[in-house]
């Protein structure tokens, strides 16, 4: 047997491709120092690739910022915006991925949404009818050629045909069918170029497959690759699909003239039956995503070698393979100094699985896997794991009533209360929660880690800094104030440290999007509060001004969503113990006098499960309950806001409603506005606060941009439901830009007040 991955993480296990690249971004770094960091982490990682035995090293899962993007590029999806600015090839792409301000132009970033059901995102291609789409660029020959000048004889992996086609935003008459032939040309010419390289494989990723498809999106595909596969010549073809099942399409897949193909084994809950019921054509291998490429647990070795056995008693002659890129998994435990060995041995990351691979790889063959040390070690893993079980969590979740679930008096109610309880002007402003993440803050918290300074000395410098915040805001004259998060380093990983029942890592980065990585939490065991977590805070920044100030909390969804869930209990089951915490901190709050409380829920459109027949038996029936658990003890004049990053959830509208917050905040300026239609067509009841302008990037939205923004929301948001507000938290931005952006902001409300809406 054989073994495979679909990609390698790409930041490098120390960051070392995020740091270069901001340091190319304040232009302290020049271009060919930045490739010669990326060729080095590319060669490193292959070099461990292959010291661990695995068959099938990838190349092109490298990326600068993200691989839809390099597949764009690659295939000269470059609007016109974009390619007239005159800048070098790659700071053409960064204008793409981040925007560009600058003396040759100002134009904003492409949109950027969540790649499938993932915490990654990737940067959405943008066509228009004078797209011509053809095969420009050289990245993934340059990677394949580089591998192999190292020794490494590598599959080179490129985003698919048919899901870049799903992905691209089109924007003017041309839909995806138009652009199919030209699209199927240029990946044709790929495996030319692949096959007069001597190249053995390629892969091409083709994860929307997993989705519920219409007999259109089946015949697209087919025509696509009817067309790609007759260009193959000497190279062999892999379709990787992950995060799921291809039941819509499994037989048509099957009879296209594929040399391999990947199939999710964990996330895809029908892909067993599937292969068992309709067989698995034997011209072809199997690639059997069964490792877990998404979460950091160890893999049950005898439950994959049982499905390698079904396999294999059917005849098929199977690879054994990762369910998905390890992109969403940190690096290597080894980077773990202080996490005990007696948890660290239940995890596996990137490297990791690397070995796990090479175990399985080496078990299949055994008759009996029993007396193997491996096989045992990895068997023990399962019996038993340390305090994961606390009794009392589990029976106050048992008794939760439905009446649990129900905030009183109804919304309607609530908002005319509201509205004289605080009095705020019209259009009333704020932000979304944190301010800058300055140097000086980061130090402060290091300093304080690392016990180089007291916590009196830490606790203090953040109440200086909230102190500045507080005048700042109340300079710019933003009515409801925040204290501005200096003292998180993550929004889930600062309430996962003060909660019981998580883990913390310290290197186990995962990149989020471009240079941003998170540091995902893992949830070890049941979840508690052990003591107020925020209440200091914000009564601290509240003792300092006389507007609202909003405690800033984040929902237990969102929790679940960027952590590292267990697999030994269901989300729901530990979504709902996460929310019980979270509403102690609510009451906590609300009884130390803090009248608004924002409850961040950046991550529930996420995890909607890709298929729609899904999204309310799998996941909204019980993760909007959850989300109600948290707030619905309090007083009918605490104002709950609740913020989500992006705004695709204009098919769950109606559940982001029954979340029965009092605000809500999201994403609007990146995409276009169509969720407003959404919002008045169903008749969306919260108060909106759509972000009116972009803080991915570092531009500063003028006067007049926000308040055409405004007026168009206007023309579909009531006046007395809208909000004035960022599109996100200020944390990643600078000073300078802040201050610029918040004043145009605050400006644009005014001079909108002043129009009589
Ligand atoms: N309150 C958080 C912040 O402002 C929200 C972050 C987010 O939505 N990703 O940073
Ligand atoms: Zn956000």
């Amino acid at each position: 047997m054989q073994s495979s991955i679909i990609g390698y993480p790409r930041v490098g296990s120390q960051r070392e491709l995020k740091f270069a690249t901001e340091k190319y971004f304040r232009n302290e770094m020049g271009s060919s120092e930045l490739y010669s960091i990326a060729s080095g982490i590319r060669k490193s990682q292959w070099a461990i690739e292959k010291e661990s035995g695995l068959d099938y090293i990838p190349s092109n899962d490298f990326s600068f910022y993200d691989t839809t993007l390099d597949t764009a590029v690659l295939l000269n999806i470059i609007p016109e915006r974009y390619s007239e600015l005159g800048l070098s090839e790659l700071d053409t792409y960064f204008a793409m991925a981040r925007g560009y301000q600058g003396e040759k132009g100002d134009v904003k970033a492409l949109a950027m949404k969540k790649w499938f059901n993932t915490n990654y995102h990737y940067m959405v291609p943008e066509a228009d009818d004078n797209t011509s789409v053809k095969l420009v660029g050289t990245k993934p020959f340059d990677e394949y050629l580089e591998a192999k000048a190292e020794g490494v004889e590598t599959k080179p992996v490129i985003v698919g045909a048919f899901t870049l086609l799903k992905l691209t935003k089109f924007t003017g008459e041309k839909n995806a069918v138009d652009f199919a032939d030209s699209v199927a040309e240029a990946y044709s010419e790929i495996l030319r170029k692949f096959s007069s390289l001597g190249a053995k494989w390629v892969q091409f990723d083709e994860p929307y497959l997993v989705h519920d498809l219409s007999e259109d999106d089946i015949e697209l595909f087919k025509a696509l690759y009817s067309k790609i596969l007759s260009a193959k010549g000497s190279v062999k073809v892999l379709l990787e699909t992950y995060f799921g099942d291809i039941r819509d399409c499994y037989n048509d897949v099957a009879k296209l003239d594929f040399d391999g193909i990947g199939l999710d084994f964990v996330e895809g809950r029908e892909t067993l039956a599937l292969v068992n019921k309709n067989g698995f054509p034997d011209d072809k291998l199997l690639f059997a995503g069964l490792v877990n490429g998404k979460n950091i647990w160890r893999n049950n070795y005898s439950r994959t070698l049982a499905v390698l056995d079904t396999l294999s008693d059917a005849g098929i002659d199977t690879v054994i393979s990762t369910s998905c890129s390890l992109l969403h998994v940190p690096y290597t435990l080894d980077n773990e100094t202080k996490l005990s060995e007696d948890f660290k041995n239940h995890f596996a990351f990137a490297e990791e699985k690397l070995s796990e691979l090479s175990e399985i790889k080496a078990l299949f063959p055994e008759t009996d896997r029993s007396i193997s040390e491996a096989y045992k070690k990895n068997e023990a893993l399962f019996e038993k794991r340390e305090g994961a079980t606390d009794e009392s969590v589990r029976k106050r979740v048992s008794e939760i009533k439905e009446a649990d679930f129900e905030r009183l008096p109804a919304f309607s109610e609530r908002e005319k209360i509201q509205k004289k309880e605080f009095n705020l002007p019209k259009f009333p402003t704020t932000t979304i929660g944190s301010f800058p993440q300055t140097q000086d803050v980061k130090a402060n918290r290091t300093a304080f880690r690392k016990g180089t300074i007291t916590e009196e000395e830490y606790k203090e410098f953040n109440r200086k800094k909230i102190a500045e915040c507080i005048k700042l805001q109340e300079n710019i004259g933003l009515d409801v104030l925040v204290h501005g998060e200096y003292e998180r380093n993550d929004m889930v990983e600062y309430f996962g440290e003060q909660l019981k029942g998580f883990l913390f890592t310290e290197k186990a980065w995962v990149q989020s999007y471009g240079t941003r990585c998170v540091k995902p939490p893992i949830i070890w065991g049941d979840v508690s509060r052990i003591k107020p977590i925020t209440v200091e805070w914000s009564t601290y920044a509240q003792s300092l001004t006389d507007k609202p100030l909003k405690g800033m909390l984040t929902g237990p969804v969102t929790i679940l969503n960027w952590s590292f869930p267990r697999e030994d209990i269901s989300t729901k089951e530990s979504t709902y113990q996460i929310a019980l915490a979270i509403r102690d901190e609510v009451l906590d709050l609300e009884a130390s006098g803090i009248r608004v409380i924002q409850i961040d829920e950046a991550a529930l459109r996420e995890k909607l499960p890709l298929r729609k027949s899904d999204w309310y038996s799998e996941y909204l029936d019980w993760a909007i309950p959850a989300f109600r658990l948290v707030h619905s003890g309090v007083k009918p004049e605490t104002q709950i806001h609740t913020h989500m990053c992006y705004s695709e959830f204009t098919d769950i509208i109606k559940a982001i409603d029954d979340m029965d917050a009092d605000v809500i905040t999201f994403e609007a300026s990146r995409s276009d506005l169509q969720i407003l239609d959404s919002l008045k067509e169903s008749g969306f009841k919260t108060e909106v606060g759509p972000g009116v302008y972009d803080i991915h990037s570092p531009r500063v939205p003028s006067v007049e941009e926000i308040k055409t923004s405004l007026h168009k929301m206007l023309g579909k948001v009531q006046p007395d439901k809208l909000w004035v507000n960022p599109d996100c938290g200020l944390k990643t931005r600078g000073t300078v830009e802040t201050e610029a952006s918040l004043r145009n902001l605050v400006q644009a409300a005014r001079e909108l007040r002043n129009e009589n809406i």
